[in-house]
């Protein structure tokens, strides 16, 4: 077949499917001009982080000096993440929520490429220095019933943007870890001590190279500072962190953070408890 001919039934394939599945707004049904992005209304209710916000750890800042001239927020100055610099593209809240709920637990894994699309504009100084992706791990069991890891999916498609190699298997749980949402700062960081480590297999590809690290959501950051330590442990020249949504006011990264003080979608209602999970640890 020629390039040509192959190259138009390709067109004409793909026109067919547009016709047969018009897309859809990333966060609603409402019919957009391309896949993964946000139709007008969505895109007004965005919470899109900008600065100012926590040179560490992303979370955004209400006016600037709240930051002080550190640019920190009073939780990485008291506790100084062991990563770099955080960034996340959306505040999580009721939009974010709309989008990552169903990506991480309705079965719906093409939400990643639009998630990434805005994580690729949000983290683009981040990727720039980056050698390499990697994801945040899920453990085998929770691999096995939810069958992708949202995280990986996400590096994947910022591999592809950006060309930059990405490690899936970087890391690993030694055990499962409990659901964090419900656990106070402290415990979180229990929980997690030692449970994330470098495969075995992979640590001279992280060896002295910048890495950065993908998940979805950034809740107290337990999950982000133990896979860089284990990042660190392993030689890495040094771990940044790129997730599609930050919770707004670290502070509220414990008990304040639970489903009851935000809306959960009720087509997810009752069917995910993990969904309560900030998602750190999920
Ligand atoms: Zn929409
Ligand atoms: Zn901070």
């Amino acid at each position: 077949m020629s390039a040509r001919l192959a190259d138009g039934l390709r067109r004409i394939g793909r026109a067919a499917l547009d016709v047969l599945l018009p897309p859809q707004c990333l966060a609603c049904d409402v019919p957009v001009d391309a896949p993964g992005h946000l139709c007008a209304a969505c895109f007004a209710e965005a919470g899109f982080i900008t600065a100012p916000r926590c040179a560490a750890c992303g979370a955004p800042f209400g006016r600037a000096a709240e930051g002080g001239p550190a640019r920190l927020c009073r939780g990485c100055v008291q506790d100084r993440p062991p990563w770099g610099e955080a960034r996340g593209a959306l505040r999580y809240d009721g939009l974010a929520r709309r989008i990552i709920l169903p990506f991480k637990y309705g079965d719906r894994p093409e939400l990643a490429h639009g998630l990434a699309a805005l994580m690729a504009q949000a983290g683009a100084a981040l990727l720039r220095e980056a050698d390499l992706l990697v994801p945040v791990p899920l453990h085998r069991a929770r691999l096995r019933a939810r069958r992708y890891n949202q995280a990986a999916l996400l590096a994947r498609a910022l591999g592809r943007r950006t060309g930059l190699p990405m490690l899936p298997d970087a890391l690993r749980r030694r055990r499962a870890t409990a659901a964090l949402g419900e656990l106070a700062a402290a415990a979180r960081h229990a929980e997690l001590a030692g449970a994330i480590a470098v495969h075995p297999a992979r640590g001279g590809r992280i060896a002295g190279r910048r890495v950065l690290l993908i998940d979805d959501v950034l809740t107290s950051g337990a999950t982000a500072s133990a896979c860089t330590l284990a990042l660190r442990a392993a030689g890495a020249a040094g771990v940044n962190v790129l997730v599609a949504a930050r919770v707004p006011d670290p502070r509220m990264s414990d008990a304040r953070l639970s489903d009851a003080a935000m809306a959960r979608p009720p087509l997810f209602a009752g069917r995910h408890p993990a969904a309560a999970d900030g998602a750190d640890g999920a």
